[in-house]
């Protein structure tokens, strides 16, 4: 590695006894300028977001800023970073668990990776899932649902810390309460430091001696409990609904998981949702289709009357304005598509065999517009 670097105080533009806040605006700011999605192809911008990161790397991190502080960069040595596996000294973007919890908020959390995030920093809490079964018209007109769910809390009797409320951690002695323990490798390439984490103290650097009896040292406790959804108007089936913050607590002061929760809507009898239209269809009798009726629609909002006219042909949609289900977002509904179909009776009486023998004698073929059109293209076709 080269060692004309320069100091990280100068590299971020602030002085030595700034705050965590100003180091973090004043990285946030250049990280946002010369970040290599807003200057593609551009290598000076990019050796500069490298510095950049290294230099903020460091000085958010107490005990890395401490090192510095009275090392310089000798007490930093980038090889060393981030967790173990950093490889061959080059710059290890898989370390820097904060700087990414940062790019996430700029840019959405899209395109990065996080293969490897350090141990010790900061952690996000790990994100819930869960699942709600609503009916067809819950999700049209919403509905506030109920879940149990299960989360870990901060135990209440030793305040998180995990130690029996009057004692406290004792500083782990293999690893000197940085979490971490170096290897020094030689190879072909000259010396590498590898940094795993801490076996004896998990990375925490601190050891409990005296168990809090409550959650056994683990800081931590089951807690489950009810949590009221609000599941919006005009949801639809696996859509999921996020409650930000709502997860598992963060580790070592990062922010809480999320929750997530999909909705399940259980199919309707009659009604199929399209979009935010609702489908149905209604079997009728070839007497209401040939001399038209009123019939009886069912819709989310109750039972309508609509007038079919006579000669109403099977297969034929009509539409009811405004009966669809409520827009997730914005007023209005969409409509309700009815479908009517015939249904031919399958068992008749003589009495009424009789009358549709008489029938047929009366019309022939005269009213049947679509089959003498048929037959008509038929003869043409086939010259029968
Ligand atoms: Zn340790
Ligand atoms: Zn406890």
């Amino acid at each position: 590695m080269p060692q004309s670097k320069r100091d990280y105080y100068e590299v971020l533009g602030v002085s030595r006894d700034a705050g965590d806040a100003e180091i973090k605006k004043a990285y946030r700011k250049l990280a946002k300028q010369y970040h290599p999605d807003m200057n593609p192809g551009d290598k000076d911008a990019e050796a500069k977001f490298k510095e950049i990161s290294e230099a903020y790397e460091v000085l958010s991190d107490p005990q890395k800023r401490a090192r510095y502080d009275q090392f310089g960069h000798a007490g930093v040595d980038p090889n060393g970073f981030g967790s173990a596996g950093a490889g061959f000294g080059g710059f290890d973007f898989g370390g820097f668990s904060d700087i990414f919890e940062t790019f996430e908020s700029f840019f959405g959390g899209a395109g990065f990776g996080r293969s490897s995030r350090s141990r010790t920093g900061p952690q996000k809490g790990a994100d819930l899932k869960y699942s709600v079964e609503i009916t067809f018209e819950e999700a049209a007109f919403g509905v506030e649902k109920e879940i149990t769910m299960s989360r870990h809390e901060n135990c209440t009797k030793c305040g998180g810390s995990g130690s029996k409320p009057g004692t406290s951690p004792v500083t782990c002695k293999r690893c000197g309460g940085t979490g971490q323990i170096q290897h020094r490798h030689a190879t072909a390439f000259g010396q590498f430091i590898d940094v795993r984490t801490c076996d004896i103290c998990r990375g925490e650097g601190k050891i409990i001696t005296d168990p809090c009896p409550e959650c056994k040292g683990m800081g931590k406790v089951m807690k489950t409990f009810k949590k009221k959804i609000n599941i919006p108007a005009g949801i639809d089936d696996g859509q999921i609904i996020t409650s930000r913050g709502d997860g598992e607590p963060g580790v070592r002061g990062g922010p809480p998981g999320d929750l997530f929760i999909t909705v399940n809507v259980k199919p309707h009898p009659i009604f199929r949702r399209q979009g935010y239209d609702v489908v149905c269809e209604i079997p009728i009798t070839f007497v209401q289709a040939a001399l038209g009726a009123e019939l009886e629609v069912p819709t989310l909002d109750g039972k309508v009357r609509y007038t079919i006219p006579e000669g109403t042909q099977t297969g034929t949609i009509f539409r009811l304005k405004n009966k669809g289900v409520p827009y997730l977002r914005g007023n209005g509904r969409g409509d309700q598509y009815v479908k009517v179909e015939i249904e031919v009776p399958k068992k008749l009486s003589e009495k009424q065999k009789e009358l549709l023998r008489q029938f047929a004698e009366l019309s022939g073929d005269e009213v049947y517009e679509q089959r003498k059109g048929f037959f008509d293209k038929m003869k043409d076709a086939l010259g029968m």
